[in-house]
């Protein structure tokens, strides 16, 4: 127990720093217990001012970090500052009076600190070291005058504090378990309900499997799977990013409906898939390994009784708290400063590995299979048919293949500037890379779509070995694919709205003894996935979810009368600027203009707004999207026809002002 004679002795309030400081007696167990207490405050004040500034002010309202962030962030801090006590502890038994001016100021600047990075994220970390430091030096020997009051308000408030933590921690575990609770309470729905299990695949172009016609045998697993259920040839992705396409399969919405932005979560406008399932007495999960737009605080989590996003394979836990992340991503600039000075090879890997073992929280497929598997194994009521949802993130940028892959494509990375194509592939497309080195990067990728595959086929192979795929609707899809400068400085995703980031695989394999099987050649959009799992599960009429149904393709009911006919058999794409514009460049939100995209049959349209840029392509004699038609006279008829079609759709051009909200 900590007393008020051994931690704090002091002689009452007196007139100045030296004859206060003369008059503590600070010793080592009172500067251990004065640091943890600077620990739980500084962690929970941070925690406070990240979720005020978040909600009420910031731009960017994602935390892209896991929701235990309120308790790991205080644990994080505590034992930082336990480090730093026992420290300072040692210094104050070396000199007692340098040892307690330093130790009082130096926790003063360390406390002061992790509020002013989690408050002013934009500001150099640097700077705010400085700032604060100048703080504490004014502010400890106003502290130390009335050390009395401060003795008695960490005497009081300790308990308090480090209650606070493990209390945080457990009202997220009772909310998950509320949840559940709440979940087995629900009415069962009718004996031998299908199961869902929607899986998509990150980043995984169609123009890249070999199920599409791509020259290396990406996806043997695929190829297998699709002959034994309906695979659809040309499905178009509602956008080329995460967000808006999950957010599209979820809710049946077109991205300019929806509140999805780059960071602006999808709100609770529209009903969700996991909301109508399990409200109908599914039980519902997902598993996702794209934290940054499909994590809780994506707003795809809605409707989901069990959520697992984040892991925490190294320290990757403690770089949610500034004191961490602040330094440890500071390590880039060190990196970047001595690569422009130095050539050297030997510091570099080291500061890397570094960064990685606090940043490397990448989730490979193996472990959303364990996680998914595991929950279908402790599920207290195995009767209660589910949805659930896996993002699988193996192809995502920066391609790297897992510990245990196998490399089947292409030349290996013999070195570290090799391995720096793949890891620098961010900067690399800015600056424009040579064929070689592309080459290289899509080698890359290859491999990491060929190991998710093969990943794909074990989770395949287990839900048969466990008699649940007879049971289940499964549905593969990718939310978008990936450019590799197909067209002149297009890399990546999430800018263009070509066929490289559109053209997805979908892939829906029944239940066993379901409709034949069937290869779709009709261009259809993933939008139409939440109105296909209603009808599918006879739901069809309480459906909230526009779009029509793909069972139309297997069910002839459906197609002599689709929902929407205006929309039928169109596809349409979209990158919308939901978020507020930014002018400067240099930061996230860099302006974009906006882009819509529609399929029609074998014509595609493109149109940029803001300056207005449209591209027309004959995809039958065009399949690349190389030649734009747009500028040839004899088109005018059909760009008219596809631009009337693009207005109705999207309801008036997408304008940049229409989406300042
Ligand atoms: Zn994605």
């Amino acid at each position: 127990m900590i007393s008020r004679t051994d931690v704090f002795e002091e002689a009452g309030t007196v007139a100045s720093p030296s004859q206060a400081l003369a008059a503590i007696r600070l010793g080592p167990l009172a500067i251990l217990v004065l640091s943890a207490w600077c620990g739980l405050v500084s962690g929970l004040l941070e925690v406070g001012t990240t979720v005020l500034r978040k909600q009420a002010f910031d731009l960017n309202h994602l935390y892209w970090m896991s929701r235990h962030f309120i308790w790991l962030v205080p644990l994080t801090n505590l034992v930082i500052f336990l480090l730093l006590g026992v420290v300072l502890s040692l210094l104050a038994l070396r000199g007692r009076r340098r040892g307690r001016w330093l130790a009082t100021r130096l926790l003063g600047t360390m406390a002061l600190l992790p509020v002013f990075w989690a408050a002013f994220p934009r500001i150099y970390p640097a700077a705010g070291l400085l700032l604060m430091l100048g703080v504490a030096t004014r502010l400890v020997p106003t502290l130390e005058r009335r050390a009395a009051g401060v003795g008695r308000l960490v005497r009081v408030s300790f308990p308090v504090l480090a209650a606070l933590v493990p209390v945080l921690a457990a009202s997220l575990w009772g909310l998950d378990r509320l949840r559940e609770w709440r979940e087995d309470e629900r009415a069962l729905p009718p004996p031998d309900s299908p199961n869902v299990l929607l899986i998509v695949l990150d980043t995984v172009g169609a123009g890249h499997l070999s199920l599409s016609g791509y020259n290396r045998p990406t996806c043997p697993t695929l190829d297998e799977l699709a002959p034994r259920g309906i695979c659809f040839n040309r499905v178009r992705a509602t956008s080329s990013w995460t967000l808006p396409s999950h957010a599209s399969m979820f809710t049946g919405r077109w991205p300019h409906e929806v509140s999805a932005g780059w960071v602006t979560p999808l709100d609770a406008a529209f009903p969700t898939l996991a909301e109508f399932l399990g409200a109908r007495g599914y039980a519902t999960a997902g598993f996702t390994a794209n934290h940054a737009y499909c994590g809780t605080d994506s707003g795809l989590a809605r409707g989901f009784t069990v959520y697992q996003d984040y892991i925490f394979p190294a320290l990757t836990a403690s770089h949610m708290a500034a004191l961490v992340n602040r330094p440890v991503d500071g390590l880039e600039a060190v990196e970047r400063f001595l690569e422009d000075r130095l050539d050297f090879d030997l510091l570099r890997p080291a500061l890397q590995r570094l960064w990685w073992l606090f940043n490397n929280d990448r989730k490979e497929a193996d472990v959303i299979n364990r996680e998914f598997l595991d929950w279908l194994s402790r599920r207290r009521q195995p009767e209660r048919p589910f949805f659930a949802f896996l993002n699988f993130f193996d192809a995502h940028y920066p391609y790297q293949l897992p510990k245990t892959g196998i490399h089947r494509f292409g030349a290996k990375p013999r070195n570290n500037r090799e391995m720096d194509l793949i890891d620098d592939w961010l900067q690399l497309a800015r600056r424009g890379p040579s064929e070689q080195q592309l080459a290289f990067v899509r080698d890359a990728y290859d491999n990491c779509v060929a190991d998710l595959d093969e990943q794909l086929g074990r989770l395949i192979d287990e839900l048969e070995h466990r008699a649940i795929l007879e049971r289940t609707w499964v549905i593969v899809a990718a939310d978008h694919g990936e450019s590799f400068g197909e067209h002149p400085r297009v890399f990546r995703h999430g800018g263009s709205l070509y066929q490289t980031e559109l053209h997805v695989p979908l892939v829906i394999i029944p239940p066993a003894g379901s409709p034949t099987k069937q290869v779709v050649t009709e261009a259809v959009s993933l939008r139409d996935l939440a109105a296909t799992v209603v009808d599918v599960l006879g739901f069809k009429a309480a459906s909230p979810f526009p779009g029509d149904s793909l069972a139309r393709f297997w069910n002839g009911s459906s197609r002599a009368a689709p929902a929407e006919p205006a929309a039928s058999d169109r596809t349409l794409s979209e990158v919308v600027p939901i978020d507020p514009l930014n002018p400067d460049p240099s930061q996230l939100l860099e302006p974009r203009w906006p882009l819509a995209a529609l399929t029609e049959g074998d014509w595609t349209y493109i149109r940029r707004e803001g300056d207005v840029r449209e591209e027309l392509f004959y995809l039958r004699k065009d399949a690349s999207e190389l030649h734009n038609l747009a500028g040839d006279p004899a088109m005018e008829p059909t760009l008219e026809r596809m631009r009337q079609a693009l207005s109705r759709l999207t309801r008036g051009p997408l304008t940049p002002q229409r989406f300042n909200r």
